[in-house]
């Protein structure tokens, strides 16, 4: 693994780890209030783990990543987030450029709509991942951190169907997502990188 990739990988983590109270907090709103907690345990695993992931290369790298968040991270999201990062690190190749990324993020997120039985629209982390995949498709790669800050927010109006806000029904409408922004956050904190 790169040295760019390291630094990728640890500022994602730290990101989500200082982030955890908020995202405990949106949690707390329509769920069970321990998203933060989830991520948190799982991103410090990550780091611990950090430079036997760094000495991999990239797509491997990737895949550890995944692993360790699928067994750290526990809840709805440790499964998927852990099949995110394990596909995607599956698919990318030693190539790395828009294209290949925007391919690779396509095939893991078909793998979580899988996985979760979700689509868009369901208030879900999917509703940020998807625009943000359609723009690096589209190589908008200036457009990646507005359209994923605007999806994360228009999570607010939706009704949940899918996880646990979706006990709530219409009282689940009002409230960001938190996946939708833990989603967010790993976007701003791979641009914060790559810019
Ligand atoms: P749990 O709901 O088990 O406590 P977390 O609180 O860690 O797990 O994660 C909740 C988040 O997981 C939700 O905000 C949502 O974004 C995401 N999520 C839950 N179920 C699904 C699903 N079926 N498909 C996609 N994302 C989901
Ligand atoms: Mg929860
Ligand atoms: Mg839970």
């Amino acid at each position: 693994m790169t040295a760019d990739l390291r630094t990728l990988v640890d500022t994602v983590a730290r990101r989500v780890v200082d982030h955890a109270d908020e995202l405990t907090r949106l949690d707390q709103a329509i769920g069970d209030g321990d998203h933060g907690v989830n991520m948190r345990r799982g991103l410090e695993a990550v780091l611990a783990d950090l430079d036997a992931i760094a000495a991999k290369p990239a797509g491997d790298a990737l895949k550890q990543v995944g692993t360790t968040l699928v067994m750290k991270v526990g809840g709805a999201s440790g499964p998927l987030y852990g099949t995110l990062f394990s596909e995607f690190g599956k698919t990318l190749g030693p190539e790395i450029d828009a294209t290949t990324v925007a391919a690779a993020l396509a095939a893991a997120i078909e793998k979580v709509k899988a996985r979760g039985k979700s689509e868009t629209g369901q208030k879900t982390m999917l509703d940020v991942l998807v625009p943000v995949q359609a723009v690096v498709a589209a190589g908008d790669l200036a457009r990646i951190r507005a359209v994923a800050a605007e999806s994360a927010a228009a999570t607010v109006p939706m009704k949940a169907i899918r996880g646990r806000a979706s006990f709530l029904g219409e009282r689940s409408i009002g409230h960001m997502d938190p996946g939708a922004r833990s989603s967010q956050l790993i976007v701003e904190a791979v641009c914060d990188v790559l810019e």
